[in-house]
Formats: structure tokens, sequence, C-alpha cells
């Protein structure tokens, strides 16, 4: 009868609803279909309402579907006994039906409210969980802590009589760590909010990384009664951070430290050598041949030899005596690679100038000897400069320039060797400084003027051609030497208009001669690899010849090696456009740098200019005696000219006459003279 009423109240109202007779039915209909709500009596034929309630929570399906159960008035026990069996609610006998169906309204929208939030909860702790997130709440008044499972999982194997202990997990942070937590945590109890990130060893020796973050709850009187609070294991975020700290703070060619990282360690070592008065020396060391063996044999080489550089640096530290001792780092730490071809070595609580000088000696052998790259065995030497602290400078910057500075002088001595920074030095550098400023103004001025050195046909004597040799006559230092300030004018970029010049100069001399009739040879420029790179130098050429009415035979062009080799398919079309002109190449300082055979035989060259070295020592010393002796052949054999440069003796003269070298020029036959000189030279006979 109940039921029967209960039906017709709920239907009216818009509710569908299925009967069952019995709890045993009831239960067969709930495995069969899926119901919102049931609605259950306690006294029922066969299995009561209790047991039935029971058994529908016990089904997967049943877990969450709200109960309600129908109990006699007052009968609390029941009460008691359905709400432990999981029951939503209850409705008292007798029923009121309209509110019976609003009963079960409200048990619907609570069951559907408690879903929603059962499915954010679980959101939240997949959330959790992939943050690696844990949430504890710590309870002042009881000094108890509530903690997450996934908290107690960052912490590991904790053990229980610890989980709830505020203070209980604190063993396992790591020192200095754990200290700075426990002060962090009384501050928060006292109402200070706190973010902090430590180590925790766990149980299997692993180390983590959590942060925790931390804050104080206040009642209404303002008084702290809990603090909650979320833990995170950071550990991967930690490694990616130091991954990047250490990209940025690394060369990544070598994995040595790089400028950044040096110039900071260089700034902690020199403070902490003038707190305990101690002398350090900063060793500037630059590759000598680097950028020949770019140029010759591509970057991936360089790039080779640049790491293996890298390698012995560190392994003639590692074996030096001042390593370990008090203070000093490990190797890998005070050496650095600045950039290009340029590392720094640091040497700190030194006792000795003459440790830095051991240590750069070992460095410079170890570093010399040769290299095999690609089954090629090539060779590079150390040019390294030694500022000491706290004599060569006080701060980072004026070591790194002093001992810069000794660097380059390591290599105008003739490099595979080391200098200390000295005074002098200092005055050179400024005085370069004088001369780059004043290099800017010269040409301008009108300072520059050339000068003609003869090259004589071996077999009569004749001048045939000469070389244009730039001199500078400075107004307050009289002459410069172009072996001082053509490379100044490289690095300034002054030698692009320089050398340009200097074609339209030799030009305009030619036509001078010619307009006076006189006689006319060849003349030979000197152009810089930087010329012959820059596009504006064949437009340059063709205005000079076009200007003046030169003639392109009447031109010829020296140029180095290096110049050439450096990328040879572009250099090739170059030289291509400059034999189009009409102009006649020639190789300069041949044998000093590296040509490759294949290269010679394909670029359109016409002479070799043996260099001045191989000459000198002639016809004395073997060695030079054969080199000169294989370029003559291997000349002949590709159908080239020769020019032997620097001969001063008849000796010279006449070994390579005897081995039939075409051309000659020297002090022996002229020094290079200014032009009146020049064409008196060529009108008096041989
Ligand atoms: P280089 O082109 O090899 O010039 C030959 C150098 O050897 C000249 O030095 C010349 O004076 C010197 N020399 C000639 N015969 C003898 C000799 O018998 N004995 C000795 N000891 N030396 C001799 P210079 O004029 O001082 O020029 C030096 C270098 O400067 C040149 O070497 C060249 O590389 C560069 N240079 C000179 N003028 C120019 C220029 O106009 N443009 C460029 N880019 N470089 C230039
Ligand atoms: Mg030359
Ligand atoms: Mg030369």
């Amino acid at each position: 009868m109940v039921r029967l009423m209960a039906t017709e109240a709920l239907v009216s109202v818009g509710f569908e609803v299925t009967e069952a007779a019995d709890g045993e039915h009831a239960l067969a209909l709930f495995d069969r279909q899926e119901f919102s709500l049931v609605l259950l009596d306690v006294n029922m034929e066969g299995i009561d309402g209790f047991e039935v309630c029971r058994r529908i929570r016990e089904r997967p399906h049943g877990k969450h579907v709200p109960v309600v159960m129908l109990t006699g008035m007052d009968d609390t026990v029941s009460i008691d006994s359905a709400y432990s069996l999981g029951a939503t609610d209850f409705v008292t006998k007798p029923l009121n039906w309209t509110l019976l169906a609003y009963r079960v309204r409200y048990a619907l929208r609570a069951a559907a409210t408690m879903a929603e939030l059962e499915a954010s909860e679980r959101r939240l702790a997949v959330a959790q969980r992939v943050a690696r997130l844990g949430s504890w709440i710590w309870l002042l008044d009881e000094d108890r802590c509530e903690r997450s499972p996934l908290c107690l999982e960052l912490w590991r194997d904790t053990q229980p009589a610890a989980q709830a202990e505020p203070f209980g997990l604190l063993a396992r942070v790591l020192s200095p760590d754990r200290q700075h937590l426990r002060e962090a945590m009384e501050r928060a109890r006292a109402g200070e909010a706190y973010q902090m990130s430590f180590r925790v060893q766990r149980s299997d020796g692993s180390v983590v990384t959590l942060f925790e973050q931390a804050l104080p709850v206040r009642d209404e009187f303002g008084r702290v009664v809990r603090i909650e609070g979320v833990t995170q294991d950071v550990t991967e975020r930690e490694l990616a951070e130091q991954r990047i700290r250490f990209l940025a703070y690394h060369d990544s060619l070598t994995g040595l430290a790089n400028r950044q990282m040096f110039r900071e360690m260089l700034e902690h070592a020199l403070s902490r050598s003038r707190r305990i008065g101690a002398r350090c020396a900063l060793l500037y060391l630059d590759l000598d041949r680097l950028k020949r063996i770019n140029d010759s044999f591509g970057h991936t080489v360089g790039d080779q030899i640049l790491r293996e550089v890298a390698r012995r640096l560190v392994g003639s530290l590692r074996s030096a005596d001042f390593v370990g001792r008090e203070g000093a780092t490990t190797p890998d730490e005070v050496v650095a690679r600045l950039g290009g071809d340029e590392f720094t070595v640091l040497l700190t609580d030194l006792s000795h100038g003459e440790d830095a000088a051991r240590v750069a000696r070992r460095i410079c052998d170890e570093v010399g000897r040769p290299l095999q790259v690609d089954h090629v065995e090539l060779s590079v030497t150390a040019s390294v400069g030694i500022a000491i602290f706290p004599d060569n400078g006080g701060d980072p910057d004026l070591l790194l320039q002093h001992a810069d500075m000794a660097m380059y002088a390591a290599k105008q001595r003739g490099r595979n060797t080391y200098e200390f920074f000295t005074d002098v030095m200092q005055r050179q550098a400024v005085e370069r400084l004088s001369l780059e400023q004043d290099l800017a103004h010269a040409l301008g001025n009108g300072e520059f003027e050339l000068h003609f050195q003869p090259q004589v046909e071996a077999a009569s004597g004749r001048i045939v051609s000469a070389e244009v040799l730039l001199r500078w006559t400075h107004a307050r230092r009289g002459p410069v030497s172009p072996v001082e300030f053509i490379p100044v004018a490289e690095e300034t970029g002054l030698i692009v208009p320089l050398g340009e010049w200097v074609v339209l100069a030799a030009c305009r001399q030619i036509a001078e001669w010619r307009s006076s009739g006189l006689p006319l040879v060849p003349l030979a420029v000197n152009l810089s690899a930087i010329n012959f790179r820059s596009d504006s130098l064949l437009p340059a050429i063709r205005d000079a010849l076009a200007s003046t009415g030169v003639p392109p035979e009447l031109l010829h062009v020296e140029l180095t090696e290096s110049a050439m080799m450096n990328e040879p398919a572009l250099a090739l079309e170059k030289l291509m456009a400059m034999k189009a002109i009409g102009l006649k190449l020639s190789i300069d300082d041949f044998g000093t740098g590296y040509s490759s055979l294949s290269s010679l035989k394909t670029f359109p060259i016409d002479l070799l200019k043996i260099d001045r070295s191989f000459v000198r020592d002639l016809p004395d010393d073997a060695s030079d005696a054969s080199i000169v002796e294989a370029i003559l052949a291997m000349s002949r054999a590709l159908q080239l000219g020769v020019v032997a440069e620097g001969v001063e003796t008849e000796e010279q003269r006449a070994f390579l006459a005897e081995r039939h070298c075409g051309l000659m020029q020297g002090f022996l036959f002229s020094r290079p003279v200014p032009a009146a000189d020049f064409i008196a030279l060529l009108a008096s006979p041989a």
C-alpha cells in the first residue's frame, strides 16, 4: 500500500518509477537497470531493507546511488544502523506525500553535487600527482599534521609515528637545509608564511629536492590556528635548471667554462686572494696557426683541434703540482675558452711567479705536440701571456687585458712561447692604439707613398717587372714599416680602401710614365686576403684601369696562399674574374702557408714567389736548398713562373740561376725605391 502511494506521488510530479515487491526482486532489478535513486522500506518480506542497502553498496555501480529509507518515527536504532550501512537519507512514516517528492529531489541534487565534487577531486588528484604536489595541514592546537598520501609519498617510507608529527620528517632533510626549514616552521607558527626548497634523503639513498610553501591561517581573534601547505618534488626541474645554467656558463664545443663563468670565477678568486694575501696568475693563451688551419681545412677540422687542445690543457694542469692545494678548484673550472682560439687558465695560491712560467711551458709543450685529425697530422702551437695578481692588476678586467697584451708579445717573439706582462707592453699597447688612430687619418693626409722593387730576369739580368711596396711616413714617428701597419689596417678594416688606393696609385704611376714616354714594366701590387674577399675589389680594379687608361697586362696582383685557399670554390671564381680582366696573378710568400696541389693546378695562377725564408740560408742550408729545388721542379711541372724573393748575395743568385729560377728580387739587385729612382734603374743598362 505504502509502495503504491509513494509511486503515485512521485509519478504525479514527473518521476519514472519501477517497483519491486521485495528485496531480492529489487536487487535483481538494480543489476539489470540503472537507477538514479532507491527508495527502500526497512520492513519487507524476505531480506530486510538494511540488507538490501548493504548489498547495493557492495555493487560497483551501487557505491554512489542515493538510497533513501523509510523508517518508523523515533526508531533511532534503525536510523543508526541504516546510516552505518550507507543509507543516504530517511523518511519517517507516516509519509507526507508532497514532502516525499521534495526529499527525493533533494537527495538527487545532493548526489549530483557529490558526483561532481568527486570528479573534481579526482581531477585535482591527477593534477597533484602530475605536478608531484602533496598537501598538508598543521593543526596547531592539536599539535598534529595531516599530510595527503601524495605528500607522504614525496618523502617516501616515512615512519607511521612521524607522519602526523609536525616536525617528524625533519630528520630526513639534509643539513644545512634542515636547520633552515625548522626555523621557517617556527616562524610560520608565529604567523609568517614561507617558501623554501630543501634536499631530502630517501631511505634508498637517493636525494630529492622538495619545494614547500606554507601559509598560516588565523581565526577571528587573529590567533594562528593552523598552517596550510603544499610540498612539491622539484628535483627534475632543478636538474633542468642546472643544465641550463651549465649551458649558459660553458662553452658548448669544449665543455670548458666560458667567458662569463671565467669572469665570475676570477672575480671570486681575486677577492679571496686579496683577503688572504695570496697571489694568482692569469694565463692567456692563443693558438698560433688555427686561423690558417681553419682557412685551409675548414671549420670541422678546426673544431676538432680546439676540442683536443682543451683536453690537453686540462690534462696538463691535472698533472700539475698546484692542483689539490688548499683553495684550488678542479682544473676543469680554472680553464676556460673565451671564444675563438683563446683560452685562459687561472692559477691560484701561487708561491712564485716561476710556478706560472713552469705551467705555461708545460702547456706550450703539450699543445705543441702533433695531433691527428682525419688521418692528417697537424700541429698548432700556443702563445701564452701571463699576468700576476696583484702585481699586474687588481681587478679581473685589467688582469685579463694585461695577460692578453703579454700573449700578444709572446706571439711577436716568435710564438710557441710565453711572456710575462711588463710595463713596456702597456706602453706598446698604448702606442698601437695611437697607431690605429693615426692610420685612420693617414690616407686622407696623403702620408702614403709607393716604392718599387725590381724583379730581374735571372738569365739576362734585365728588369722585367717591379713589386709595388707601400710606404707610410708618419708625421711624428717617421717611416713605419708595412709589417707593422698592414696588420693594423687589416684589423681595423682600413685595408679595404687602402688596398684599393694602392691599385689606383700604381695605375696612375704607370699612366704618368706612359705619357712621359718612359720605358714601362708591369707593376705587381700586394693585396690582402681581406681585399681579396671584399666585393668592392673587382670594380675598384676595373675603375682604376679605365680611369687611367692603363692596359691590364701592366698590372700584376700578389696574393698569399691563405687568401686563396680559404673557400677554394669562391676563390676560384674571384681569380677567374681577375684573369678575365687581364691581370697576371702570383702567390706571394709561397711555402709558408698551406696550399693544396689540386688548387694550384686548377687556380689560374701565373707565378709563384718563393718566400724569403727559404732563400735566406742558401746555398748552405741543405733542407732549404731541397725545398727551393722542389718548388722549382713543381713550378716547371705546373708550368708556373717563379720569383725568388729576398736574394741578397751573389751565392744565392748563382744557386738559383743554376737551377733555372726564372726571376729574382732582392737587395742584391735593388731595395724598394721611390718612383724617380726606379726609373733611373730601368734606364741604366743591366
Ligand atoms: P712581401 O709582399 O713579401 O714584400 C717583400 C718584402 O720583402 C718587402 O718588405 C721588401 O722590402 C722585402 N725585401 C725585398 N727584398 C729583400 C731582401 O733581399 N732582403 C730582405 N731582408 N728583405 C727584402 P716590406 O716593403 O717591408 O713589406 C713587407 C710586407 O708588407 C710585404 O711582404 C707585404 O706582405 C706587405 N705589404 C707591403 N706593401 C703592401 C701593400 O701595398 N698592400 C698589402 N696588402 N701588403 C703590403
Ligand atoms: Mg709581395
Ligand atoms: Mg713575399
